[in-house]
């Protein structure tokens, strides 16, 4: 069994960025990098919102320096996922399936990961045509048509990456108009591999071995066709990585866990961070300024409990 003061579940910005503060506070915290070591920006591209940066960051780059500056003031980064998780009873306790560990004060930092239709044929051609990342993907998409499911920043941006490699990238809007920022959507309204399907939504995926094209329908008649593609990309948002909280710690109705007050958690001790709490911002400076904060609030917890 390893015992820690603070123990920080998840490795995105906010998770780094509690290390930072809590390291230079001298808690030695532990980070477990969870299944996606880096989080969300592992899988993107240039990040141009990051203040500091101004022509830009690949979001790989952003992650590798963020781990590198909390390691150097000391935090340990562990490549294991916590699988259950007891906040009932302190000293608190997070099993990996390596190591169960104990720890006086914890920062839940475990993010979101993104959203998938759910219909059978989808999850038969995962991998197969069928992905929820072009940064990781696209590649294998080069001179073929792909579609892009959703209107939001996120989709604006896996179809300007596929730009570089498909023919053809057709977006496919359910609703009437786009919900991403005006930056980024004339951005992919001015490329002109970028097509757009509004009022459609997309029912079904099509093929046995790869995918074959995408059955749609209208949501202004009800008509459903079917259209040729090689890749359909998912971009329709995220849901929070809660699961393991569940009876624990108090969640909201869309699974997001409940912050009392700033990063107070329902439990005291246990403090939260980024977009596990956040359905709202969702960015990675919004993420680590959270890291911040549950730090410093851990640290105040900490020392309280040794007077
Ligand atoms: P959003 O929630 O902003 O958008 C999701 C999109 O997917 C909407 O168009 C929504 O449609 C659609 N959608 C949701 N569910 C379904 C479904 N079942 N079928 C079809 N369409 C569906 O999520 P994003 O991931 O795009 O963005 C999240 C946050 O991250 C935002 O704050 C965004 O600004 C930010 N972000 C910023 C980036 C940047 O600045 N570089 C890049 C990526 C994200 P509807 O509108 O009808 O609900």
């Amino acid at each position: 069994m390893v015992t820690t003061r603070l123990l920080i579940l998840g490795s995105g910005p906010a998770g780094y960025t509690a290390a930072i503060y809590a390291a230079r506070a001298d808690l030695a915290p532990i980070v477990l990098s969870g299944p996606e070591p880096g989080g969300q920006l592992m899988w993107t591209t240039e990040v141009e919102n990051y203040p500091g940066f101004p022509r830009g960051i690949l979001g790989p780059d952003l992650m590798t320096a963020m781990k590198e500056q909390a390691e150097r003031f000391g935090a340990s980064v562990v490549p294991q996922s916590a699988t259950r998780v007891d906040v009932h009873h302190h000293p608190w306790r997070v099993w990996t399936d390596h190591e169960e560990y104990q720890a006086e004060c914890l920062v839940v930092a475990t993010g979101a990961s993104a959203k998938w239709l759910n219909f059978p044929n989808e999850q038969r051609l995962r991998g197969k045509g069928v992905s929820a990342c072009a940064t990781c993907d696209g590649f294998f998409f080069r001179g073929q048509d792909v579609v892009v499911i959703g209107g939001g920043d996120s989709a604006m941006e896996e179809a300007l990456f596929l730009t570089k490699f498909a023919n053809q990238v057709t977006v496919l809007v359910r609703a009437d108009k786009l919900r991403a920022s005006k930056i980024m959507a004339h951005r992919a309204e001015a490329n002109t591999k970028i097509s757009w399907r509004f009022n459609t939504e997309v029912v079904d995926v099509l093929g046995q071995e790869l995918v074959t094209g995408v059955r749609v329908k209208d949501t202004l008649t009800g008509a459903t066709t079917d259209m040729a593609a090689h890749g359909m990309f998912l971009a329709i948002g995220h849901q929070p990585n809660t699961s393991l909280f569940r009876g624990q710690l108090q969640l909201d109705d869309r699974g997001y866990l409940t912050i009392t007050n700033q990063v107070f958690s329902s439990q005291p001790g246990v403090f939260i961070a980024g977009d596990v709490a956040d359905f709202r911002y969702r960015q990675a400076v919004t993420a680590a300024g959270w890291g911040c904060m549950a730090a410093i609030e851990a640290e105040r917890y900490l020392s309280a409990g040794r007077e």
